[in-house]
């Protein structure tokens, strides 16, 4: 599938096109403009904040309102719609379903094709060529890289991202969850559970 699609944003080009950003980025801190720290809070919150906690929302109804979840996997576009989700990045979109016997991930080989509107901008490991080739060949490994270690019997998926199918992990309810309302169990979901390279959060990691 290809990775050069019209609203792509890397390619052949990037190496000019980064030159280019980096020069004027470069430019404006010079002159005061900008300041680089602040940059990098910024960049920081679309990558953790912002995106993800949209996921996360789609993830949480998921796990409470069983319509929604077979909408989900049956037409995710229309699913994300209901929060508004869409848009650049995000137009053609496939949820993944993790249960007992498949976990899934997603990687994109070529470049770094993601699913902007639910879960922000990529972190750098998912650019990275390490990432990019590993994950095809070892995802086991590389779950192990995350500090994630799966049942021996739970088979790996490898979802190749292009620009024309982006992906979105809907990783497995938590135990002890039972009873537990939509934003309580939005904030076990981590940016790494909807990549597949991540678990959510336990009821005893987050603050009561
Ligand atoms: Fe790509």
């Amino acid at each position: 599938m290809p990775h050069d699609g019209n609203d792509h944003d890397e390619g052949s080009a990037l190496p000019d096109i980064e030159l280019r950003v980096r020069t004027l980025e470069s430019l404006l801190v010079e002159k005061g403009y900008v300041d680089p720290e602040a940059l990098d809070v910024l960049i920081e919150t679309y990558e953790d904040n912002v995106g993800p906690r949209n996921g996360a929302k789609v993830v949480a109804r998921a796990w409470v309102d069983p319509d929604y979840r077979a909408l989900l996997f049956e037409n995710a576009g229309e699913a994300l719609a209901q929060f508004g989700f869409g848009g650049r990045q995000g137009e053609h979109m496939m949820a993944l379903e993790n249960t007992p016997e498949t976990h899934n991930m997603v990687v994109c080989t070529l470049c770094s094709c993601y699913p902007w509107p639910v879960l922000g901008l990529p972190p750098v490991w998912y650019k990275s060529p390490p990432y990019r080739a590993k994950a095809v060949i070892d995802p086991r490994g590389v779950l192990q890289d995350f500090g994630v270690t799966l049942p021996e019997n739970t088979g790996i998926k490898v979802w190749d991202s292009t620009s024309e199918m982006r992906f979105l992990v809907i990783p497995m309810r938590p135990d002890g969850t039972e009873g537990w309302d939509e934003a309580r169990l939005a904030a076990l979901v981590t940016r790494d559970s909807m990549i597949g390279t991540g678990l959510p959060l336990k009821p005893n990691e987050v603050s009561p």
